[in-house]
């Protein structure tokens, strides 16, 4: 499945909440150098793809946006006032019905929720540290021994730069 720009879906996070931050590429100081989501049918072109087709939206691409950027600062942080933060938008939602009116923001939360609550969970986040990528997951190797978002994009990236590298290093000493 591909957003309206011809750009593919890619889960890859492992969690709800993970693959919802992943609808963008982040710089390394956490601004969106690459959006996914252009408007709200992009956003439904996820959904389908994640298999939640019938949920409630939020109201405009860009309320979602600001979700997703609170949502990937409370994973990657470990402050208090986030958690905070975190709690109200939990109460908001339940005041608004909460379960029983599934919506996506209410699921993104409590996905959240579920990460930050657990040490075990929370220590296997990972962000994959390719160039302007900032896509996280959740580390499920027995070793934690993943490190890029997707070894067919991030991985071989950085292989193709290492060896690049290499050959010049190699050129420049022969
Ligand atoms: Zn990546």
């Amino acid at each position: 499945m591909s957003y309206a720009n011809d750009y593919p879906v890619r889960l890859v996070g492992g969690r709800l909440a993970l693959d919802l931050v992943n609808t963008a590429d982040w710089s390394e100081d956490g601004q969106v150098v690459h959006e996914k989501i252009e408007s709200l049918e992009d956003l439904d072109v996820w959904l389908q793809a994640f298999g939640l087709p019938d949920i409630g939206l939020p109201a405009t691409a860009e309320s979602f946006r600001v979700l997703r950027a609170n949502l990937r600062q409370f994973l990657r942080s470990e402050d208090r006032p986030h958690l905070l933060k975190l709690q109200r938008e939990m109460d908001a939602w339940t005041a608004n019905g909460g379960i029983a009116r599934p919506s996506l923001s209410g699921l993104a939360i409590m996905s959240t929720f579920s990460i930050i609550a657990d040490p075990r969970e929370l220590g296997r986040i990972k962000t994959c540290p390719g160039e302007n990528c900032g896509w996280m997951f959740v580390d499920e190797t027995k070793n934690s021994r993943r490190t890029w978002c997707l070894m067919e994009t991030c991985g071989n990236r950085a292989k193709a730069a290492r060896h690049y590298r290499k050959v010049r290093e190699e050129r420049m000493t022969s």
